[in-house]
């Protein structure tokens, strides 16, 4: 078996494995990024980054970088009943420097960080390799066995690893640790349409049954999400794609022609509304990060912004460890101890609009209705606003993390 050693080997190449290889690259870091996938592309995965993701590119100094690549400025959200506007959310309102939210395809966000983490001689990739086995010295872990698309098994040494392989983390799986809780009510099922010519680049969330979202996705279609409690789908498959048809259309005249062209479900793609939390995210010589470490629901669309916000912090955390030589799980928890307030009080939200949107869809359609115009013209409704898009304060990170221009 082939054997190549490294400081920090990181399982999975998605937002955070790849924004904390930049970092510690950066930084002249040996860092490896192992992902099983043979490139970045990638379907219906974190494409609206809120307005809290732009302040931390501008915390990093990577706005114009990332914003230079194809994207979507989002500026408006509507509440919708049926097609009726009853409330509405303005970024720009909400903060004057960071006054939309970004829509940009996950594969070319992924790729502008691969082009960036090139410029750095210290970082490498290996595509189509798959994480297997963790190498472990009494309980510290040590690296990573992993197996290529030819079957050929890789060893990988290194001081820290990184599971950032998402919220099916085999890196979690081998290494023993224990999720704290696993929330999972309901499914959001997501298709595309052309974006019609009239409609404008607003977010727009529809209280209806189902409770869905139209999302304006670059460059010229609209995705939209359908919330059904979790089974639901698998009911809807059993009775057929012409009873479905008749559900769009008569959901949204926009579904029409999607609804007719549909043959059987195979438009349709569904995310597992999971709201997951480890109960501790390190060991001795390992670190999780991202989804691996706290999954969050689609509510809010936070999943790459709170991942991201991990992984930046994380960089910081294990140079420093490494340039004092101390890996041990006391060091490395410290991303935990710094990232878990706000990641909890995130996911006490979530999984409270979760339980509500789906068990009193009844309540909201009537009452509702009447209370989220009024509510959403608070200045209260404001002060929730700036707290789930914009960051209370920068990431507590080093300064010479920051890009120079
Ligand atoms: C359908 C859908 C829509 C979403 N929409 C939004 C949105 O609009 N906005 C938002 O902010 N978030 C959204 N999210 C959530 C968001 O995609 C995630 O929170 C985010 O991608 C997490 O980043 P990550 O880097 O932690 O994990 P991931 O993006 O899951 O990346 C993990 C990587 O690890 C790799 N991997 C896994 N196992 C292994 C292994 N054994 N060996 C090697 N590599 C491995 C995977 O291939 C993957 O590339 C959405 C998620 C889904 C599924």
């Amino acid at each position: 078996m082939k054997i190549l050693s490294t400081d920090v080997c990181i399982v999975g190449g998605g937002p955070a494995g790849m924004i904390m290889a930049l970092l510690l690259a950066k930084q002249k870091v040996n860092v490896m990024v192992v992902e099983r996938n043979v490139n970045f592309d990638r379907e219906f995965r974190g494409e609206v980054l809120q307005p809290r993701f732009v302040q931390m590119l501008e915390q990093l100094n990577l706005r114009s970088y990332i914003e230079s690549y194809p994207h979507l400025k989002l500026k408006h959200g509507a509440i919708m009943k049926e097609s009726a506007q009853i409330g509405e959310f303005n970024f720009s309102a909400i903060d004057s420097k960071f006054p939309y939210a970004m829509w940009m395809p996950q594969p070319i966000l992924l790729q502008a960080l691969y082009k960036k983490c090139q410029e750095y001689p210290t970082f490498s990739i290996h595509f189509h390799t798959k994480v297997q086995h963790l190498l472990k010295e009494g309980e510290r872990v040590k690296g990573v066995i992993t197996k290529n698309a030819l079957g050929e098994e890789l060893e990988i040494q290194a001081k820290i690893t990184i599971g950032a392989d998402g919220r099916f983390s085999t890196i979690r799986q081998l290494g023993g640790f224990e999720l704290e809780y696993d929330f999972y009510e309901n499914d959001l099922i997501w298709f595309t349409i052309p974006h019609p010519k009239d409609m404008d680049n607003t977010l727009r969330f529809y209280m209806s049954k189902p409770i869905y979202l139209v999302l304006p996705k670059y460059p010229d279609l609209m995705q939209i999400g359908l919330a059904f409690p979790k089974e639901k789908w698998k009911e809807i498959r059993g009775n057929g794609i012409e009873k479905f048809r008749g559900t769009l259309k008569e959901l949204n005249p926009l579904f029409q022609s999607f609804a007719e062209g549909l043959q059987d479900f195979k438009s349709f793609t569904v995310l597992n509304s999971r709201v997951q939390y480890v109960k501790e995210w390190a060991k001795d010589g390992c670190l999780l990060i991202g989804d691996a470490a706290h999954c969050a629901s689609p509510v809010g669309a936070m999943g790459v912004s709170l991942s991201v916000a991990t992984a930046i912090v994380a960089a910081d955390v294990v140079w420093k460890g490494l340039n004092k030589q101390d890996i041990s799980q006391e060091w490395l928890s410290q991303v935990q101890t710094i990232r878990s307030p706000e990641i909890r009080l995130f996911h006490r939200s979530q999984i409270r609009i979760e339980k509500l949107a789906i068990r009193y869809t009844p309540w909201l359609k009537t009452i509702g209705g009447t209370l989220i115009p009024l509510f959403v013209k608070t200045k209260f409704a404001l002060s929730i606003q700036r707290k789930i898009f914009l960051m209370p304060k920068s990431l507590p990170i080093d300064s010479s993390f920051v890009f120079e221009n």
